[in-house]
């Protein structure tokens, strides 16, 4: 038996969903009329509660957008060192944007108003522009955490009243969303752009989109076009989308809960420790005792007894639960661990 554990992207599209990706009708989006992806594109605005929004081809396409749309090159963006934008999208910011960060620490991928006024720059001709403030729900680093929204909306009121515009990394809000009940507009009011993913949690092939004022829109479509990122018959993806959002966000609730669960049981096996209090949604973190190994060779012996993981630090291992991943999967791959780790 393989239970692929690696992350919520290895998921494949169901025979259901790809019925809806080969029935929906498309068009040329390079031309604007391509049905399938419109109705996409408005439904995410209607959700989100924002003017418009846009369908790119990957989450890092989505938030790098979202920069170069808010910022000028020499322009400094303030944000966790813990983040994707920070540590997975291959510079990106100072490639495409001429952007510098200025980071915060924090457990858990959170920061405070404190942190954010700390780190915003007086105006003087030696220092950077702060410009954007980022942020990620849930947060991937963090253990798929879920920040709580007073301290999120107090964090973007300090950025706003400074000038300075804000982002959500919002490649996984939908387990935010589903978790607390607290709904997506709600999450996304104190923000100006937000970007969310089709392609984890949802099961999509691809598919990321961006969300905000008509304005910003408007030059997001723009930046997609220069980076590449237009494409034409996009209502095959669009129609993944659609049928995630109708079918695939209620049901994050069995990975959350299949999270916990697995999260308890590790905690019972001699030599691991895992935080099940912040085991809030979908990524399980955990701790390696020396006595038992490392993470890389524990991550590997796993692997090559069918549960494929990562190692994300030297005594530290993520699990990640999706659609892909049943109870009777995870029974196993707790049986192969706790006979690794005797
Ligand atoms: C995965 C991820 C992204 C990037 O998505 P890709 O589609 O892999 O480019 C961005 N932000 C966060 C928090 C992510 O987890």
């Amino acid at each position: 038996m393989i239970v692929d554990l690696r992350s919520d992207t290895v998921t494949k599209p169901t025979r259901e969903m790809l019925e809806a990706m080969i029935t929906s009708p498309v068009g040329d989006d390079v031309w604007g009329d391509d049905p399938t992806l419109n109705a996409l594109q408005d439904r995410c605005a209607a959700m989100f509660g924002k003017e418009a929004a846009c369908f790119v081809p990957s989450g890092t396409m989505a938030n790098q957008l979202a920069i170069r749309a808010q910022t000028q090159p020499g322009d400094e963006i303030i944000l966790h060192q813990e983040s994707h934008i920070v540590r997975y999208e291959a510079g990106g910011a100072a490639a495409l944007s001429g952007c510098s960060f200025a980071t915060t620490t924090g457990d858990k991928g959170f920061f405070t108003s404190d942190d954010v006024h700390r780190l915003i720059r007086d105006e003087d001709a030696h220092f950077g522009h702060s410009r954007l403030l980022s942020l990620e729900n849930t947060h991937n680093r963090g253990g798929g955490s879920i920040w709580p929204l007073e301290q999120l909306t107090d964090v973007c009121k300090t950025a706003h009243s400074f000038g300075l515009a804000t982002h959500l990394d919002g490649a996984r809000i939908w387990h935010a969303i589903v978790a607390t009940g607290i709904d997506a507009q709600t999450w996304a009011k104190p923000f100006d752009t937000i970007s969310a993913c089709f392609s984890k949690g949802l099961g999509c092939p691809a598919g990321s989109v961006v969300m905000g004022s008509k304005d910003l829109i408007h030059k997001v479509h723009r930046f997609r076009k220069q980076f590449g990122g237009t494409m034409r018959q996009t209502g095959i993806l669009a129609g993944a989308a659609n049928y995630a959002l109708d079918h695939n966000l209620n049901r994050l609730e069995e990975d959350h809960q299949l999270a916990k669960f697995l999260a308890e049981e590790l905690n019972t096996i001699c030599g691991i420790t895992c935080n099940v209090e912040n085991t809030e949604t979908n990524l399980i973190f955990f701790d390696i005792d020396s006595s038992i190994g490392d993470g890389p060779t524990l991550c590997r012996q796993l692997t090559e007894s069918g549960v494929l993981c990562e190692a994300l630090d030297p005594q530290r291992i993520r699990f990640v639960t999706h659609l892909g991943v049943s109870k009777i999967q995870i029974d196993h791959a707790l049986a192969v661990l706790k006979k690794l780790c005797d």
